[in-house]
This record gives C-alpha cells, sequence and structure tokens, in this order.
C-alpha cells in the first residue's frame, strides 16, 4: 500500500514538474534538493579494537564517522524523530543520519557514549533482556542502560533472546511460531520498561531491530499490527520506498567501517522502488539461483550505468525492460549457485546531475540443501 501511496505522489511530483511553467519549475526543484524522503542509518555493535573483527569498529574509526557526518553538514537525529517522518512520510531535510547499537555491548557504554556525549549526539540501543538479566559482562547492566536513557539513548527492542526469527522450531505450527514471535517482541518490550522504569510521559518507543536482519512478511504484518516499526541489516536509505518493518540500515562495522565506503553510503539516495518480487527474503533449499524482480519509477538515476552485485562481488546479470508508463522493470539474478547462508544483492546507478549514487539493497536467506538452517 506504502509503494502505491508513494509512487502516487512521486508520479504527481513529476507532472506538475512538466505542467508548471519554467520559472515555477526551477521552484520546485528548489524544494525537491532541499528536503528528500529519506535518511541514513548506521548500525554498530562493538566499539573496541578487543571484540570480534567483523563486528566491531575500533574507537579511532568510531570517531573518524562522526567526524565525517560533520564534515559532510549531516544532523543527527534521533531514530524516533526519523521514525515519526517516516511514518507521517514528511520530507527530511538533504542530510540527516541515525546512530544505532545492536544487542548493548559494554563498549557502547564504556567507549561510545563518552564520545557521543562530548558531541550531544542522539543514538538508540537495541537491547535483548535475556543477556542483561543473566549478567554477562560482554552487556550493559540495567543499571547501565537506565543511566544511558538518563543520558539521552533511545533504548530499543531487539527481541528477548536473540532468535533467527525466520525459523520454524521442528515439528511447529505456523501459529505457534507466530506466537512465540510474539512473545520475543512484547515480552522483550515489557521487561525492558519495567526495568528502565518507563511511563506515559516517558514511553518506550515502538521501535524493533531484527536480530541477524532476518525477517519475512509475517514478521513485518505482525510488527505492523502492533505499532512498530522495524529495521534490518540490508543496506540503503531509509524512505518511503521501503516497507515500515523492513527499514535499511547501514553497517558501520568490520570490512565496512571504511570512511571512504561509508561516505558513498551516507549520501546515498533510495531507488524509487515501486515493485518487487519475491516479497520475502526467506528462499527455499531448491531456491540456490534467486531472482529479483524490481520495478523503478522514473527518476534521476542512469540506468545505463545501473550495477547489481552478488555475494564474493559477482557481477549479477541485469535485464531492463522498459513500461509504457515511464518505469522501468528490472530482472536481476545470480549466474551461480549459492551456498547456505545469508546473502545480499545490491544494485546502485549514479545520479544524473548529483555526484551521488542511488542504492538498494536485498538480503536473502538461504537454508541449508536438506533444508537445515546454517548456524549463525
Ligand atoms: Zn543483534
Amino acid at each position: 500500500m506504502r509503494f502505491h501511496s508513494f509512487s502516487l505522489a512521486f508520479t504527481l511530483s513529476l507532472s506538475l514538474l512538466a505542467a508548471f511553467p519554467v520559472k515555477a519549475e526551477t521552484q520546485v526543484e528548489k524544494q525537491e534538493t532541499a528536503l528528500r524522503h529519506h535518511s541514513s542509518i548506521l548500525m554498530y555493535h562493538h566499539i573496541s579494537s578487543d571484540t570480534p573483527r567483523s563486528t566491531s569498529t575500533d574507537a579511532e574509526t568510531f570517531t573518524q564517522h562522526l567526524d565525517l557526518l560533520d564534515k559532510l553538514g549531516f544532523q543527527v537525529w534521533s531514530l524516533e524523530k526519523i521514525a515519526d517522518h517516516l511514518k507521517a512520510n514528511k520530507p527530511f531535510p538533504d542530510k540527516v543520519a541515525a546512530l544505532t547499537f545492536d544487542d548493548a555491548y559494554i563498549s557502547v557504554y564504556k567507549t561510545a557514549m563518552p564520545i557521543m556525549q562530548a558531541r550531544k549526539l542522539p543514538f538508540t540501543i537495541f537491547v535483548n533482556a535475556t543477556p542483561v538479566n543473566q549478567g554477562n559482562k560482554l552487556f550493559m547492566s540495567w543499571d547501565q542502560l537506565r543511566d544511558a536513557r538518563k543520558k539521552g539513548a533511545t533504548i530499543a527492542n531487539h527481541g528477548l533472546e536473540h532468535d533467527h526469527m525466520i525459523r520454524q522450531q521442528a515439528g511447529e505450527s505456523d501459529e505457534a511460531w507466530l506466537a512465540r514471535m510474539k512473545h520475543q517482541i512484547t515480552e522483550n518490550q515489557r521487561q525492558l520498561e519495567q526495568q528502565l522504569g518507563t511511563s506515559e510521559k516517558n514511553p518506550l518507543p515502538k521501535l524493533f531491530a531484527y536480530p541477524y536482519g532476518e525477517f519475512n512478511p509475517q514478521l513485518e504484518a505482525l510488527l505492523a499490527e502492533r505499532g512498530y516499526l522495524a529495521f534490518g541489516q540490508q543496506s540503503g536509505p531509509a524512505s518511503g520506498f521501503t516497507s515500515l518493518q523492513g527499514i535499511p540500515r547501514y553497517a558501520a562495522n568490520g570490512i565496512y567501517a571504511n570512511p571512504k565506503t561509508l561516505r558513498t553510503k551516507l549520501l546515498a539516495l533510495p531507488f524509487p522502488v515501486i515493485a518487487e518480487e519475491p516479497r520475502s527474503g526467506v528462499l527455499g533449499a531448491d531456491q540456490r539461483s534467486p531472482v529479483l524482480m524490481l520495478t523503478l519509477a522514473k527518476g534521476d538515476y542512469r540506468l545505463d550505468q545501473l550495477r547489481c552485485y552478488g555475494p564474493a562481488g559477482e557481477v549479477l546479470k541485469v535485464d531492463s525492460q522498459p513500461q509504457a508508463d515511464g518505469s522501468v522493470t528490472l530482472r536481476v539474478a545470480t549466474q551461480k549457485t549459492l551456498p547456505a547462508g545469508r546473502h545480499r544483492y545490491n544494485c546502485t546507478a549514479p545520479h544524473r546531475t548529483e555526484s551521488r549514487w542511488f542504492w538498494y539493497s536485498r538480503q536473502w536467506m538461504l537454508p541449508k540443501t536438506d533444508g537445515r538452517w546454517y548456524r549463525s
């Protein structure tokens, strides 16, 4: 539904552009460059050089990221403010970013928090109550989470146990799985509210980050029914071109911490996606060469320079089919047989006139050939 209303607004603004006299057109164009419908949400885990490299960003690199945001003229907003804009389809100033930290690791409290506080930057910590209840020393305590909240952090929901939420247990019915997932979400929210002492005046926002970025349309619907916005780990700008329960974030840890590539991502614009198939990124054991169908509305992307990349940097085969209404349908496919695991297809194209890129990413979850799931 959201895609449709947005595409309507998009088409409308294009036809307005066409109908207006030259002077007014310049006016509209001015507005278009000053206001965008997107923001860039960064995702971190550990801010440390002693933790696993793939999920860590050292303090020096993290500081470079904040310097970069500053240098590029970004405003750092709280995730609630971004969520409110996305929900209301309100335009953003061009350069808005948010900082998010998954899992509530202790290094976020000890290292990242003082750095962000010195710059008065808002940030969000997605928390699983279970490791905090267990007093695991790698994680923040409830006292530290209360203190972080007092100092301006948004505390939000990451599920009770950091489950692979798309996975049904052996012999588990669809209903039983959905009930178990509902518990993961609502019980975690309840414990966060209780431990943090939230109130009607100072409520816990309904923001959820999927563990491992793994979700499917049933989970999106479950969260939507309960009024949550939800965040994945596929990259791309947060915009009206994705579901509100499948909002992309840019990983900024491990191999993604390089400030040069991060700069390109921060400045990236959303492709005007008006349809995509399949809806779910969860593949069957026999779907080892997934095909993605994307329909893009007319836009300022250079279609002839659009490229899509798959696992291990494979340049994917893209067939484009122009449609009568000016949109284009893309068929994106790998030439390989993919192994079990999480994979992504990333598509980019340069802007027609500006020195920035359009960006889209889709995450696949592919089980082993016998239908069992990969380990993590
Ligand atoms: Zn996590």
